[in-house]
């Protein structure tokens, strides 16, 4: 493996393979996955009885069968995410279940499905225990608590409290277990998944809402899930999270718990972010350099079509330079990233509220590439086909193999169901 140059700001290859090669192989723009940290995430969280990826963050089927071979089942939140998981291979009749539909509701398409295919699920509101139970009376059901205070880096990311609306309001667990009890529907789990963060204190505070919602439903209850919301280091200097304090926070709970209730519970964790963020790379190509006033742009072939959290949260994505020929620049500058969207926040290098700002980048010329880097988490998943564009390639590498893994997508792919009518 080639090392990376020291200048801040260049990348030559990722994991190993040139990224003027990928280009050039695959096209632009191209998400990029290497498995490598993937699989040391997925070890960071060995200790847990059970890891559920949350799929939606990203669910291509390499990926979801790659995670799969680890042993880590998944979340689904839509039928599709479901038909996805089958696809990729999982097991519907496996237990612990390999699926789990965890959601706020039902449409009719995944509540048919949950049906046909006996799907455990993780109801996020009353309605959906009422809905579960009148044509499936008798199944076992894990609820989704909303404790009443909430964690995100974001308003569009917090997950608890009441202006969220996920999860099962905290006081009326007594009324939703009436009524699973009305259809026969026994609560074996509960699950809280509130945002991410790396607060400890906040997160023992989550713990123990956790242990006191657990002992409100009793001994039916046989697992618990701590949810998603693990953070990953998106800037320079910061940190990993202590996944083992994190661990051990939950772990006393799940303790404590399974001593009351004499017998064991098990301990789920569910993260979506932290195991694929930093295994993903979007290349794009600079199609355009130009200044504004004191601004200088650089305009890449890839926009918020294909990387939506700069737009949505004002997200920070670590960036670098690939220069096609060779060459180290010696100089950089203060850039603004943005894309071909005719759209004026079609800006990667934006904060929360729209404010444009700039990032130090080497100096780059017209055909030079640019990396968005930890793009593997709500990356690809979000796309759109907005200004007619297409969904990029994705490639895996993995054994130093470097294979497509998603088309681009076509033209004919993306008018495909437009219908004009006969006059
Ligand atoms: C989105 C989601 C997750 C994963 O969240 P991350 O912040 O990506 O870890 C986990 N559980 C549920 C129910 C979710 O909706």
């Amino acid at each position: 493996m080639s090392t990376q140059p020291a200048t801040p700001g260049l990348r030559r290859d990722i994991a190993g393979h040139s990224v003027v090669e990928l280009a050039e192989k695959f096209g632009t723009p191209t998400y990029v996955y290497d498995t490598t940290p993937i699989d040391a995430r997925i070890q960071d969280l060995q200790h847990f009885d059970l890891i559920r990826f949350a799929q939606k963050a990203c669910s291509n089927l390499a990926i979801l069968d790659h995670v799969r071979r680890q042993g880590v089942v998944v979340d689904a939140v839509s039928a599709g995410e479901i038909r996805r998981a089958m696809a990729a291979g999982y097991d519907l009749q496996e237990n612990p279940p390999a699926v789990v539909y965890c959601a706020d509701l039902f449409d009719q398409d995944s509540l048919e499905l949950v049906i046909k295919h006996d799907i455990h699920v993780n109801c996020g509101s009353p309605d959906m225990i009422d809905q579960l139970g009148q044509v499936a009376p008798g199944r076992n059901i894990t609820l989704r608590i909303n404790p009443g205070f909430g964690h995100g880096h974001s308003q569009k990311t917090n997950t608890g409290g009441p202006q969220s609306k996920h999860g099962i309001w905290h006081e009326e667990v007594e009324d939703c277990l009436l009524r699973a009890d009305r259809h026969g529907l026994g609560v074996t789990g509960i699950h809280m998944h509130i945002g991410s963060g790396s607060d400890f204190e906040h997160l023992a505070q989550v713990c123990g809402a956790l242990e006191e919602t657990a002992r409100r439903v009793g001994r039916s209850i046989t697992s618990v899930s701590a949810g998603g919301g693990l953070p990953i280091p998106y800037r320079d200097g910061e940190a990993q999270i202590d996944t083992v304090r994190y661990f051990e926070l939950w772990d006393q709970s799940r303790q404590r718990l399974a001593k009351e209730f004499g017998h064991p519970i098990s301990l789920e964790i569910e993260p979506g972010r932290y195991l694929s963020a930093e295994a993903g790379f979007l290349i794009a190509e600079i199609r355009s350099i130009k200044k504004m006033g004191e601004n200088l742009f650089y305009l890449v072939d890839a926009g918020f079509n294909n990387l939506a959290r700069p737009i949505l949260y004002g997200a920070y994505h670590p960036m670098s330079i690939s220069p096609r020929h060779g060459g180290v620049p010696d100089t950089t500058a203060e850039v603004v990233v943005g894309g071909p969207l005719c759209e004026s926040g079609d800006i990667f290098t934006q904060e929360e509220g729209g404010y444009v700002c700039s990032r130090r980048l080497p100096v780059a010329k017209v055909g030079d590439y640019l990396v968005i880097e930890c793009a593997g988490a709500y990356g690809q998943v979000m796309s759109s086909n907005y200004n007619s564009k297409p969904f990029a390639a994705e490639v895996m590498i993995r054994d130093h193999q470097a294979q497509l893994i998603r088309k681009r997508q076509t033209f004919a792919d993306l008018i495909q169901g437009e219908v004009i009518p006969e006059s």
